[in-house]
């Protein structure tokens, strides 16, 4: 059996670091907020490569929170307009109704799955006061193009990288090219903890400020509460936990990447098409995501296989009924990718061996 994504094999790679780590928090008997959390912070906002990195209790909370200060801070106002991309998790569109702000759709490239820069650039006008920018699947949806774009015009840039940490724009990493980023450590993706973990990066120091009070009660100073905040809080495990897996995110990304690489060379069944790699972006192949007319029957025959895979994702944001106001919005590309998109295994504990097998059962599949 080649499963979807084993974690519990993931994890053990890391041990005994892992207990390790964790019984060194019970010693110190501080839970939350304390070394470790500040250690991480460190550590990753130089992988990163920003100024700041406030820690958090999830990835939706992290984009919460960007959206929260830029409106506590007056830059944004209630019904302020945000691109989005209509085909990411529902998480990226969430944070932006929580906080009153209005989000704009954009059809994705029918080819890398992203909100490119042409769809970018042909959607903003003056009403859009923010870009939120989803790196799906692993691969950047930065351009400098939009970036210029969007300083000239005062629009702000957040980035939702929970599923490409590591992935790089000209040598530069996603989480790094806006003005905030939000990441996810939720145990699936790429940095993954051992429980809800996420973060936030940005240069922008008043910004930095304000998030860490809104993600702390609103309080700067214990027990004054100059704004109101919420708790979303990271604990001393889960940073124990993720500064060791930080630490060989590099090589897991770059197993990933091999691993997609024979995917692209080697899978040559024309029923499925091949996501399309942009040639400035270091992929971390958080998903490799196959599109096919027919994906149920290919779910099917791989199950046959002992091949199991996943749908990501398969009703998009507007078609849920929580968000039945906006069912109407002309959709085609998204709606249609999420007919189609099937995601094959695409993890570094896959052999050689496995990724062959994988490559068999697809190339063999004709209906
Ligand atoms: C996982 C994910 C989130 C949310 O992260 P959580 O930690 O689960 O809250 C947000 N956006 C995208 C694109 C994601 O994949």
């Amino acid at each position: 059996m080649i499963q979807y994504l084993p974690l519990k094999e993931i994890n053990s790679q890391y041990e005994p670091q892992l207990s390790k780590a964790i019984e060194n928090v019970m010693e110190t008997g501080w839970y939350i907020m304390g070394e470790e959390c500040k250690k991480f912070e460190y550590e990753y906002s130089e992988y990163i490569g920003t100024e700041h990195c406030i820690s958090c209790g999830n990835g939706y909370d992290a984009l919460w929170l960007i959206f929260n200060a830029y409106k506590q801070l007056g830059i944004l106002k209630d019904r302020d307009k945000i691109l989005v991309p209509a085909n990411t998790f529902i998480a990226s569109v969430l944070a932006i109704t929580h906080n009153n702000l209005q989000p704009i759709f954009i059809e994705p490239n029918a080819q890398s799955y992203l909100m490119g820069e042409e769809e970018i650039l042909n959607a903003i006008d003056n009403d859009i006061k923010g870009v939120l920018l989803v790196h799906l699947y692993g691969q950047n949806s930065y351009t400098d193009k939009v970036g210029e774009e969007c300083r000239r015009r005062g629009i702000i840039i957040v980035e939702d990288n929970a599923q490409a940490h590591g992935a790089l724009y000209k040598g530069r990493r996603t989480g790094s090219l806006g003005d905030a980023a939000a990441h996810s450590f939720y145990p699936g993706k790429n940095l993954g903890a051992l429980g809800d973990g996420g973060a936030i990066t940005t240069d922008n120091t008043m910004l930095a400020d304000s998030i860490s009070q809104i993600h702390n009660y609103g309080s700067k100073k214990k027990y004054i509460h100059d704004t109101r905040g919420v708790n979303s809080r990271l604990d001393e495990l889960q940073a124990a936990v993720l500064r060791i897996k930080l630490s060989h995110l590099d090589t897991d990304n770059e197993r990933r990447r091999q691993i997609a690489k024979r995917y692209n060379e080697e899978i040559n069944n024309t029923k499925v098409t091949l996501p399309r790699v942009e040639e400035y972006s270091a992929h971390v192949f958080h998903i490799f995501p196959l599109m096919s007319e027919q994906r149920n029957e290919l779910a099917s025959h791989l199950e046959s296989y002992g091949i199991q895979t996943q749908i990501h994702y398969p009703i998009p944001p507007h078609k849920q009924q929580c968000y039945s106001i906006y069912a109407n919005t002309p959709l085609p590309i998204t709606e249609m990718l999420a007919q189609r998109e099937i995601s094959i295994p695409c993890h570094p504990m896959l052999s050689d061996c496995d990724v062959t097998q994988i490559i068999d059962a697809i190339n063999s599949w004709n209906i």
